[in-house]
């Protein structure tokens, strides 16, 4: 199969008819050999029934639906798995991505081998309030990830080679950092292209302001997924130990030198009141706090196999 198209949607009920059509256009135009996968994020507005009713008209619709919502990530971890298309390409439900941008971005993965080519909404219909923060996130996220040519991390319409999809997770707020995840995970050939971006025809967002805190602080845990390895917090870990280390030596060291003077009878000095003797045992309460910090965080990450834990109702 040459493409699957992902598609993660919450209540889209108005737009799914003419998207699917359109992918099936443009699909039959080009011949491409295709499925394309809707993931219900828990949707309340029908948007189940109107897929059903497009399954029946088009056999390569296949559909998962959650009990809830969950997500715009979790619902594109379970289309990754479930993709079998040699490229994936991911878009959303609301009509803003265009099926018409498919056939060159397949021909960027399949003919120039890229791992990832990510769609640049360099026009976006968008109101002000969105694209102005939408800037500042992306060029902090540039920095960080050090993928210097990617203008628009989040856009939502991109193209995978199936390797990509089938090596990352996603979860939690993500699916805006895919390029960032894909690089960690080994894939450095990834490009970006100038796409279509229309105002959203039917319904209204589903993301509020709330979107960049929770998306920044994401950014930050896979920051130090990527430097720490699995563990990140074992770099808090490592500090709290060293720094206890440092000083209990410190500490041992004022108490043999006391002991010293004492045996050799020279003048009386009171380790307590050496400001050095302050400093170890600051140094060593931290040490011990940090350490508890990275100790309950390796906990906690150690029962992340439930961060994916999106309960399927149903699968056509
Ligand atoms: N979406 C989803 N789960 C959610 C929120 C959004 O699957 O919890 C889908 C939504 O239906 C759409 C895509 O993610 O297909 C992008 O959402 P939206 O258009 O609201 O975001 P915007 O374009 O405003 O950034
Ligand atoms: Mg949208």
């Amino acid at each position: 199969m040459d493409i699957s198209v992902v598609i993660p949607l919450y209540n889209e009920v108005d737009s799914l008819p003419e998207l699917t059509a359109w992918i099936r256009q443009v699909m039959d135009d080009h011949r491409f050999s295709y499925e394309i996968i809707l993931v219900d994020d828990g949707s309340t507005d029908g948007s189940w029934m109107a897929i059903e009713g497009l399954k029946a008209m088009n056999p390569k619709i296949t559909a998962v639906k959650f009990r809830r919502n969950y997500g715009k990530s979790a619902a594109l971890n379970v289309g990754f798995a479930a993709a079998q298309g040699d490229v994936v390409i991911t878009m959303d439900a609301d009509l803003q991505d265009s099926p018409d941008e498919i056939p060159e971005l397949y021909r960027r993965i399949v003919q120039e081998d890229f791992d990832l080519v990510s769609g640049w909404k360099r026009q976006r219909h968008d109101p002000p309030s969105k694209t102005i923060p939408t800037k500042l996130f992306n060029s902090v996220t540039r920095g960080m990830s050090g993928i210097h040519n990617l203008h628009d991390f989040n856009c939502g319409l991109k193209a995978y080679k199936k390797e990509v999809v089938k090596s990352i997770e996603v979860y939690g707020e993500m699916h805006r950092y895919i390029p960032v995840i894909a690089k960690w995970a080994g894939f450095k050939r990834i490009d970006e292209q100038v796409v279509q971006h229309y105002p959203r025809k039917y319904g209204k967002t589903k993301f509020g302001p709330g979107r960049f805190m929770k998306g920044f602080l994401d950014l930050l845990s896979i920051f130090f997924v990527g430097k720490f390895g699995k563990r990140p917090m074992h770099f808090f870990g490592t500090m709290g130990v060293l720094s206890f280390l440092a000083g209990f030596i410190i500490a041992i060291w004022l108490i043999v030198e006391k002991l010293v003077s004492i045996a050799n009878q020279s003048p009386y000095r009171n380790v307590t009141e050496q400001p050095l003797f302050f400093f170890a045992l600051i140094a060593i309460v931290i040490g011990t706090q940090l350490f508890l910090t990275g100790f309950i965080a390796e906990l906690v990450s150690r029962s992340s196999a439930e961060r994916n834990n999106y309960q399927i109702e149903k699968v056509i």
